[in-house]
């Protein structure tokens, strides 16, 4: 089949999968305390389900599928989903996004069905932070997920992801970069985007990646930058004396939309092609009425060609997505 190109002459490489919108943490920057909706368990696509759509766009060139949520490990035998996926021709690189918290359980069947890498969100690593952050007192599980990962040397790279918040990150950022000069991480500094369910999102709570690495090279000298993928979202670097890796996933400060190839299935079947959509491209409805797979493909094909030029969050008037990200899977 022909690739998947949108109207910009973005070639559509990569698929964020979203197993569940439910979670198990309710970290600040991305869920309320209480009070969110789950998604009624009918209207959310089942294993074969979202196996059909993920074989039909690895025909049209998606090499890349990423599952997340919610948190995926809470959603039933995910490594069935995992085997499933792995299996599918086209797929070349299948990777997951977990708290972690479940991990030191899934680690060993997650690869065992074929998952080749993880990216685990860590905030903090002092106990008092990263409850606060996420309103769950869970770090020595989540760190014990990490372990149990890292006992797999086919689960390479273990990416941890920390969004970084202005007043809240800087007094963490020297024990997480310590944490990728000993270990072989790839920590990741993301800037915090306004898509909290709170919606308490501010510009200048924003602390960006220039700031971060300016505090880690004055702790620890000077960072040597990595060569990174035209399409990747993150600028990479290494210390001199470091075993892990470092990375800055900016877009805020210095969006990456011109080269975006990612689009996202919602756990309730919806194709969104940008993180900050207004506007969802229903596909459950018909794959569930019948649809062939031809028809689908034009459906995804035709939400591509809309995919939104960019972001436009530092624009004056931006209106936010139209759900948070626990909703539309990060
Ligand atoms: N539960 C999984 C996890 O914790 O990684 C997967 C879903 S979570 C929504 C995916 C990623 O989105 C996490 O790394 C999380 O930190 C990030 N995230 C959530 N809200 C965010 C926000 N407002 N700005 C930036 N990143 C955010």
């Amino acid at each position: 089949m022909e690739p998947l190109v949108d109207a910009w002459g973005r070639e559509i490489k990569s698929l964020r999968v979203s197993v569940t919108d439910r979670c198990n943490f309710r970290c600040k920057y991305c869920m309320p305390a209480e009070g969110l909706e789950w998604l009624p368990r009918d209207e959310v696509l089942d294993y074969e389900e979202i196996a059909r759509l993920v074989r039909l766009t690895a025909g049209m060139g998606v090499d890349e599928v990423r599952l997340t949520g919610g948190e995926p490990l809470v959603r039933r035998d995910v490594p069935e989903l995992v085997r499933l996926l792995a299996q599918t021709p086209g797929v070349r690189d299948l990777s997951l996004t977990t708290n972690g918290i479940l991990l030191d359980k899934l680690a060993g069947p997650l690869v065992d069905a074929g998952l080749r890498r993880i990216n685990v969100s860590l905030d903090s690593l002092s106990h008092v932070r990263f409850a606060e952050i996420t309103r769950r007192d869970a770090l020595d599980r989540v760190l014990r997920g990490l372990e149990e990962a890292e006992r797999f040397p086919e689960l390479r790279p273990i990416k941890i992801n920390c969004v970084a918040i202005k007043g809240f990150t800087e007094t963490e950022v020297p024990a997480l970069a310590e944490l990728a000069r000993r270990k072989p991480y790839v920590v990741r500094f993301i800037e915090f985007m306004p898509l909290d369910a709170d919606e308490v999102w501010r510009t200048d709570q924003v602390l960006s990646g220039a700031e971060i690495r300016a505090l880690i090279e004055a702790e620890f000298g000077p960072l040597v930058e990595l060569p990174a993928k035209p399409s990747s979202t993150s600028k990479r670097f290494a210390f001199a004396d470091g075993v892990g890796e470092l990375g800055f996933v900016n877009p805020v400060s210095e969006p990456f939309c011109s080269t975006c190839d990612r689009i996202r299935l919602t756990a309730d079947g919806q194709l969104r092609t940008c993180l900050f959509s207004r506007r969802e491209w229903d596909l459950k409805t018909p794959l569930r009425a019948g649809s062939t797979d031809d028809e689908l493909a034009a459906l995804i094909r035709w939400a591509v060609q809309h995919k939104e030029l960019k972001h436009r969050i530092n624009d004056p008037g931006f209106v936010r997505a139209s759900r948070s990200m626990s909703q539309i899977g990060g």
